[in-house]
């Protein structure tokens, strides 16, 4: 394979948000350039005026800036080529690989009803195609379409699907010019595609056939066709194509939910590709790896609970200063504590799947005094493990050095001088200083809140 001065684009239409597969689509183009030491381009194809927002402009920036998957040149908008796009179409027309159809709509429409009664597809029967031009009239509108090739066949060695063959005859005569003059999509996709410089065209698998068809203009062009890689579409966990009623959502709502950019691209990188057994995998390591042989034929299914996993490998792998900044900024109120976050990450983090599970564990570092407690908690406090918690007060308020291993001993001597276990204390005093059932290990608790904390909150408790 040709790989050098790699280009590859991303080319979203703006009409929704950055979803799961445009995002694959995305990272996938940017790896293979940064693999290639090539230059990864962005496309915004708003060709389609009516359809095309700013907001869905906007979500597709700022997810691309959130993943991390920065361009290495000005965005391209499709719209601002469209006269470069119709002077090729002029080209076409001029060496008669194309040709303007007068056909009204309502003709057409006839068309599509003979097909039909036929039992073939409804296609172009090529009326205006071996007409003689003289006999066009004056002014009536005229869409211009490509003269297509109708014998052979066009051939597409694609580096997911392997070959892949067309026959001419089953591809009709497309519009590239609309009656407005203005340019359709697969001429405007050939026009930049080219302009850009781009070499490897990966994307979704459903514009297969349309890379047969744009084959035959760049032919017609006497263009050199980019290498092709059409992906899977990602299915939901049923199977089915992924769509809304699957949960499948915007990008943006993925960092919401407290998710991290490297997480992210680690799972979006194994749905669809894979290395070895390899499943958590920094983006150095996906980059360093990362080809188009690897990308799979079948497709990925795409599954929350993982990728939630996956996030969680990647938030114990995360600095804790850096993921006490990101839960600050998710959970605002604990930014006050910002310092105790850090020194208490390693502990928060251990079995946190999300930002927001961090942020809810970190909670029992700055309620205020007297604490509420679950239903579930207060059930843990009773007229047995009350007086129980009185004597261990007793016996940390004596504690002279406060961290971890002196707690612990501490209480431990405790337990064994009472013929307790930990067992008979720990869901109680969990419940005095946290106000719930889980937390992380008591010892860590005890040693993550001061002294006068640790003695305020069971007293609290206790002296009911
Ligand atoms: N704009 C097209 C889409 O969003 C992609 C075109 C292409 O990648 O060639 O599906």
């Amino acid at each position: 394979m040709a790989t050098d001065h790699v280009v590859t684009r991303f080319a979203p239409s703006p009409t929704g948000f950055l979803h799961i597969g445009g995002a694959r689509t995305a990272l996938f183009n940017w790896a293979f350039a940064r693999h290639h030491g090539g230059r990864f381009l962005l496309r915004i194809e708003d060709t389609d005026r009516a359809r095309s927002t700013d907001a869905a402009i906007d979500a597709i920036l700022d997810g691309m800036a959130w993943l991390g998957l920065e361009v290495d040149d000005t965005p391209v908008f499709q719209h601002k080529n469209a006269a470069r796009h119709a002077a090729v179409a002029e080209t076409l027309l001029a060496r008669g690989n194309a040709y303007k159809c007068y056909c009204t709509a309502e003709e057409l429409e006839a068309m599509r009803e003979t097909a039909r009664a036929a039992g073939k597809p409804p296609r172009y029967d090529g009326t205006w195609r071996d007409r003689n031009p003289a006999e066009a009239p004056d002014d009536l509108p005229y869409v211009v379409r490509f003269r297509a090739p109708q014998e052979g066949e066009v051939v597409i060695t694609d580096h997911v699907q392997g070959t892949v063959t067309f026959s001419n005859d089953q591809m009709d005569d497309l519009i590239i010019l609309r009656s407005d003059q203005t340019p359709t999509y697969m001429l405007s996709v050939i026009v930049d595609d080219h302009d850009m410089g781009v070499t490897h065209v990966i994307r979704g698998d459903d514009h297969l056939t349309n890379a047969a068809r744009q084959a035959q203009i760049y032919a017609a062009l006497g263009w050199h066709v980019p290498e092709f890689a059409h992906v899977p579409l990602i299915h939901g966990s049923d199977g089915a194509k992924l769509s809304k009623r699957h949960g499948a959502l915007g990008v943006d709502a993925y960092r919401d939910m407290g998710l991290l950019p490297e997480a992210m691209r680690n799972y979006l990188a194994r749905l669809g590709w894979s290395h070895g057994d390899d499943e958590i995998f920094s983006t150095e390591e996906f980059v360093s790896w990362f080809g188009l042989d690897a990308i799979g034929k079948s497709p990925a299914r795409f599954d929350m609970t993982k990728l939630e996993n996956v996030n969680g490998h990647h938030i114990r792998q995360c600095d804790d200063v850096a993921l006490a900044a990101l839960v600050c900024g998710i959970a605002p109120e604990l930014s006050p504590r910002q310092k105790i976050l850090e020194t208490a990450m390693p502990v928060l983090k251990e079995r946190a799947k999300t930002l927001f599970e961090i942020a809810e564990i970190a909670q029992f570092l700055i309620v205020q005094r007297p604490i509420s407690l679950s239903e579930k908690a207060a059930e843990a406090l009773n007229d047995d493990t009350r007086p129980r918690l009185i004597a261990l007060a007793d016996r940390l308020g004596a504690l002279e050095n406060w961290n971890k291993a002196d707690i612990e001993t501490e209480i431990r001597a405790f337990l064994d001088e009472n013929a307790l276990k930990l067992g008979d204390i720990a869901p109680a005093l969990r419940a005095a200083l946290t106000g719930t059932p889980t937390s992380p290990g008591i010892f860590d608790v005890v040693a993550l809140l001061d002294k006068t904390e640790v003695l305020g909150r069971i007293d609290d408790q206790i002296s009911q």
